[in-house]
């Protein structure tokens, strides 16, 4: 059970690679902190398991509250087709998706979503809602949630940490996550 109390499979075995790709997606989440961005890392990979994209938040960089990682991998891997579809393919990210990144999961035709840590304010992989697997919508995405998810809390409670640590303001903006790990 998620902390929002509803279903959700949280896989103990995992195929080997799915470590493999989380692993770089938390390699994309400590690039993220190292430019005061939050750290939250994504990769997508091909049904091959061919990298298409990796990222990592960039949304107080750019002034841009949709520049979450889970959108700059969509955005980056349809580009590089040249479709607004994808392919089959995963999308590894380190921490549960907001409803934007999964709206865009959604129009996008993603296959299979894994994420790290639950996020029980806004995740809506099956925290606050599953989006994902809502059987009204006209696609559903087969989520796994938790993967190494204690390395990607680790990050998180570092970041915010250091950050209350040199007294800096928090970004107003695309924090959504501070609220409980502070
Ligand atoms: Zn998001």
């Amino acid at each position: 059970m998620t902390p929002g109390g509803k279903n959700i499979n949280i896989q103990n075995s995992v195929p080997e690679a799915w470590r493999e790709f989380m692993t770089l997606a938390l390699d994309q989440a400590e690039r993220a902190a190292e430019i005061g961005e939050v750290p939250v890392g994504a990769v997508l990979i091909d049904d091959q398991g061919g990298i298409l994209a990796a990222d990592h938040n960039r949304s107080v960089t750019r002034h841009d509250p949709t520049a979450h990682a889970e959108l700059l991998v969509i955005r980056a891997a349809c580009l590089k087709l040249g479709n607004y579809r994808l392919p089959p393919c995963t999308l590894f990210v380190t921490l549960e998706p907001c409803s934007m990144c999964l709206g865009a999961m959604i129009w996008a035709r993603l296959t299979r979503l894994v994420f790290g840590a639950f996020d029980p304010k806004c995740g809506c992989a099956g925290s606050v809602f599953n989006l994902a697997e809502e059987k009204s919508f006209n696609h559903t995405i087969e989520v796994t949630g938790g993967l190494m998810k204690e390395a990607s809390i680790n990050l998180l409670r570092t970041f915010f940490g250091s950050r209350r640590a040199k007294q800096l303001r928090l970004p107003e903006q695309p924090d959504i996550i501070r609220h409980h790990f502070e």
